[in-house]
């Protein structure tokens, strides 16, 4: 076993990062089958999910870290100005040594190894705690990266709460973490023990507008996929609609034309996620009490399965008192831009926001006007998966942002050089003072 400094000093090499993701994605192409059978147990995913958004979403991260990563490790060259002339700038991009990445159980395998490509990939060591609430895929994690790993590379930690708790009283050098708001402070707390720099993917209400002006039908159908999409149990899902009232009843006929299109037999279909577990299926099933059930609204406590539901919205409903992360979607009506903007305005910043409309300067009035991490315009979920754009949150929803070239900035410390020339050096900063200070005036602060 080598020491941890020398661990994170090999890690700076730029090929012993490049064969950690190579065998990174070694693995998870040898334990693809395993991987996608243990998320039909723990979600029931359909295997077309679990492969785009979990299995072939990190092997992508993966190849878009090897193809840049000469580039993104040199030293960024930023410029001088000429009073600190003759002299260069530097950025040098360290990696910060250990990182505990804690997940999420919605998308069990992706949340926890996309921010691992980046951490690798900026020279850093890691330790993962998949989330206990999706056994089977933590199970194999666990003996994928046992399997394939030294643990000065790469450790895993089983394990729910108190075991993270105990992790927490360790000493790291960055903190990862995606789940909930509530928990995102315990770990910030923990974390101001040691100054331990964190980035926090959490959650939140997200919402989204159809405007009169929208492409209807195309809107409500990418809404029903963006929603429906793992059963709703999705951090980025519309948490909400907002529609406005001159089309409502249209899109309301359109919703349910999607929604029995998309998901017939929904209780029993292959190509529709249950909820994780008897505790969030109980939660999710109490937004369908003291409610009027617009469509859908049966369940299943066998499968574990709630049919996509909509339901009308009330702000005083328990639906808009928390997160939903379900297949339970409420519609409100709106007259004017303004009141949505002040609706959506009486909650906490979202993760993401989604505005269906074909006036650019209404996509434009609800960009200035409301702050949430990132979103879409006209579509649902995608800018998930592009990236060239840091994703993350922003207030209650979170705080840091990654993917792509961005976990590898987020995960690096920008250690700032400057180097100066040693043949050349006035007497100008030096005392005695006497009128420097004249010419310090006249110079640079004129
Ligand atoms: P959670 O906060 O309950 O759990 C997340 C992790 O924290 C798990 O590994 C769990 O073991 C650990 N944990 C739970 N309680 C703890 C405690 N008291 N002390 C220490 N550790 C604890 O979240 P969840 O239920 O797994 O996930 C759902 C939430 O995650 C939703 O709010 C969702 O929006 C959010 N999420 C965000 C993103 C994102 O990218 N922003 C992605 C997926 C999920």
């Amino acid at each position: 076993m080598t020491s941890a400094r020398s661990a994170i000093d090999l890690h700076r090499n730029f090929s012993y990062r490049q064969n950690l993701l190579l065998k990174l994605k070694i693995a998870i192409v040898e334990n693809k089958h395993a991987l996608l059978e243990a998320l039909v147990q723990d979600l029931n995913k359909p295997l077309f999910e679990a492969y785009s958004a979990e299995i072939s979403f990190v092997l992508e991260e993966i190849d878009f870290a090897l193809q840049n990563l000469k580039a993104w490790i040199k030293p960024k060259s930023v410029a001088t100005p000429l009073k600190l002339k003759p002299g260069n700038s530097f950025v040098h991009f360290e990696p910060y040594g250990r990182v505990l990445i804690l997940a999420a159980w919605n998308y069990p395998f992706q949340v926890l190894f996309s921010p691992l490509v980046g951490a690798l990939a900026a020279g850093n060591s890691a330790v993962l705690k998949p989330s206990e609430m999706a056994p089977y895929t933590e199970k194999v994690i666990c003996k994928m990266i046992k399997t394939y790993f030294e643990p000065d590379d790469i450790d895993v930690q089983m394990g729910g709460p108190e075991e993270t708790q105990l992790l927490l009283k360790q000493k790291w050098d960055f903190i990862f973490f995606t789940g909930s708001t509530a928990v995102g402070k315990v770990i910030l707390k923990a974390a101001a023990e040691n100054l331990t720099p964190v980035c926090l993917e959490l959650g939140g209400k997200s919402p989204c507008v159809i405007e009169e002006d929208a492409a209807l039908a195309v809107s409500v159908k990418r809404i029903v996929w963006g929603k429906f999409f793992n059963a709703g149990q999705t951090c980025i899902a519309p948490d909400y609609v907002l529609i406005h009232e001159k089309v409502y009843a249209k899109a309301l006929e359109l919703f349910k034309k999607y929604m029995a299109e998309f998901y017939q037999q929904s209780l029993q279909s292959s190509d529709y996620c249950k909820i994780i577990n008897k505790k969030h299926f109980d939660r999710v099933r109490e937004f369908l009490k003291n409610t009027e059930i617009l469509y859908g609204g049966a369940s299943d406590p066998l499968s574990c399965k709630i049919e996509p539901t909509l339901i009308r919205g009330d702000l005083q409903h328990a639906s808009m008192k928390e997160e939903i992360f379900g297949p339970v979607l409420p519609l409100f009506s709106f007259s004017r831009s303004e009141e949505a903007i002040a609706m959506i305005q009486k909650f906490e910043k979202a993760l993401t926001m989604y505005i269906f409309s074909e006036d650019s300067q209404k996509q434009q009035r609800y960009l200035d006007a409301i702050s949430f991490g990132s979103g879409c315009i006209n579509d649902c979920l995608l800018h998930y998966a592009n990236n060239n754009m840091a994703f993350g949150g922003v207030g209650a929803s979170g705080m840091g942002a990654y993917h792509g070239y961005s976990t590898f900035e987020l995960l690096s410390h920008k250690k700032t050089i400057l180097k100066r020339s040693s043949f050349f050096d006035p007497d100008f900063r030096y005392p005695p003072y006497k009128d420097k200070m004249k010419t310090w005036v006249r110079f640079f602060l004129k």
